[in-house]
């Protein structure tokens, strides 16, 4: 049989649709996919976050090797020659070829798509703001139009993942589809158009990230003139790349685990027979166990009496104070992930934070705050953790601090009005990702600043007697300074952290070990 070349090709990609659309209306889906290539268990790679797999759709290679993580992608522009996007290999071969890259979540045209290879970069802050941009794109009969629908995972971020907002919101892409599919037959270009859906991920509770069923199997759908009516025995959101490449009569570079190790799936082309190597992606992640009852025999509290404890918050699919004293106001989305050290983390910055009044008291005498933070390259500087006090000189106006993430130093800011002062604690050599536990003490007795990294003693200075007044600000922030001007378009941070906890005295080093002891399990 002969190989049928396709002069347009269009990738949807449904962020967090999982396969969670076989549950819900999709009657385009449906129709459209009725006599191609599908599969309702092709596989999101591990971890099953977003950049991770739209960078390994794009670029063909495991999230291992491209390296992409949301934070990443949200400060840097792509630059890794040696492993170019489908974009630049498409540009390569057609060099007046109209290219386009139609996103919500914007971060996938900063961070993965190239900005020299002549693409149509468009994005808009909803999936319905998003769709006539879409459909007058491909009224320009795109050689490659790449779409991402951010919406259902938001809603399953909001509402949980399989909930009636999510599956309402999955019917929502499911018409978007079926109109886009029209525009190409209303173009006159159908016939030549090789049309896929998928979804990078699927998602658990209100979050994803790790490797169960409900967030690695995803949809994979594809249909075009040749393409045989079929299961589609294995496909990984990596696969696209190839399948791209191969629809539009490209070469499809040879697999290289190491490289581009994005191959066409078995039994969507009859006359493709080149073997699939069938990689089951392995999950990096060990076994994680769920935050102990705080009330109960391992809980946090039979470590540290409730009574110590400002604030607990676990990031476990909410923003619950286990000590029960704070409630939060949430600006934007926070979003939970499952990979968290104990059950589910929470991803802030520049996607969102949240603020309380409940801490006003927090800072008269001495504390401790303690967290788990998730290193990655992605954080330059300035990345705001949490604090009540404004990070820049311009609004510097109370008595408060700020906890900060620089480069690979922590920072506690202490200030007052008119002076502060900045104590910057380097992380370990050896920890250039993954999660780090730091603990800052601030004794206003023995007027000192001590801090322990993953539970141990690494520091110790002494602080100012300005520095130590009792807070004055009204609102605690996580994800953000008190002034809101932080982890913005100008500081685009993105960062994941886990279990804040709030200590009304100052630790020492048996405390710091006793907190050790709670999370050694892990
Ligand atoms: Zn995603």
């Amino acid at each position: 049989m002969k190989r049928k070349i396709y002069k347009y090709c269009a990738v949807i990609g449904v962020d967090g649709m999982g396969n969670y659309n076989r549950l819900a209306d999709t009657p385009n889906i449906d129709r459209i996919f009725a006599n191609g290539a599908t599969t309702y268990f092709a596989l999101s790679m591990d971890p099953t976050i977003s950049a991770e797999n739209w960078g390994a759709m794009l670029l063909g290679a495991s999230p291992v090797v491209h390296g992409l993580t949301n934070g990443w992608i949200s400060q840097n522009e792509y630059s890794n020659k040696a492993l170019p996007s489908v974009f630049t290999r498409i540009r390569r071969a057609f060099p007046e070829a109209y290219l386009t890259s139609v996103v919500n979540w914007d971060p996938i045209n900063y961070g993965i798509v190239e900005h020299d290879a002549g693409v149509d970069l468009q994005t808009a802050e909803n999936d319905e703001k998003l769709q006539p941009k879409i459909l007058e794109r491909i009224a320009k009969k795109p050689t490659f139009l790449f779409v991402q629908y951010d919406d259902v995972d938001g809603a399953g971020h909001g509402g949980g993942y399989g909930s009636e907002r999510h599956l309402r919101q999955i019917e929502t892409a499911d018409r978007y589809i079926g109109e886009l599919y029209a525009a190409y037959e209303k173009a006159g270009i159908l016939q030549d158009t090789l049309f896929i859906v998928l979804a990078d991920h699927g998602g658990i509770r209100n979050g994803h990230g790790g490797y169960t069923e409900e967030e690695k199997y995803i949809f994979f759908g594809v249909a075009g003139q040749n393409v045989q009516h079929a299961e589609i025995p294995h496909a990984v959101t990596v696969d696209i790349a190839a399948l791209v490449l191969y629809g539009l009569g490209l070469e499809v570079p040879a697999y290289d685990p190491d490289g581009f190790s994005s191959q066409v799936p078995e039994r969507i082309f009859p006359e493709y027979t080149v073997p699939y190597r069938v990689v089951i992606p392995e999950p990096r992640n060990v076994t994680r166990r769920e935050t102990p009852a705080p009330d109960g025999e391992n809980g946090l509290f039979s470590f540290f009496g409730r009574e110590k404890l400002s604030l607990a918050m676990f990031f476990d699919n909410d923003f619950a104070d286990a000590a029960g004293r704070c409630a939060f106001k949430e600006f934007n989305t926070v979003k939970f992930y499952s990979n968290g050290v104990n059950g589910a983390c929470a991803e802030m910055g520049l996607t969102g934070f949240l603020s309380t009044e409940d801490l006003s008291d927090y800072g008269k005498g001495s504390f401790t705050v303690a967290l788990w933070v998730n290193v990655d390259r992605s954080i330059n500087e300035d990345c705001v953790v949490c604090g009540n006090r404004d990070w820049w000189w311009r609004s510097r106006n109370a008595n408060g601090f700020t906890f900060v993430l620089k480069n690979n130093d922590t920072v506690m800011s202490l200030g007052c009005p008119e002076d502060h002062d900045d104590f910057i604690t380097p992380l370990p050599e050896e920890v250039e990702s993954g999660w780090v536990h730091v603990i800052t003490a601030v004794d206003k007795e023995k007027k000192e600043l001590r801090v322990y990294t993953d539970f141990a003693f690494t520091r110790a200075m002494p602080v100012a007697q300005n520095l130590l007044a009792d807070n004055s600000a009204p609102r605690f922030f996580i994800g953000n300074d008190a002034g809101m001007e932080n982890n913005t378009k100008e500081f685009p941070n993105i960062f994941k952290l886990d279990d804040l906890l709030l200590f009304n005295y100052a630790f020492t080093e048996k405390d710091a070990r006793k907190l050790g002891r709670y999370y050694a399990e892990r």
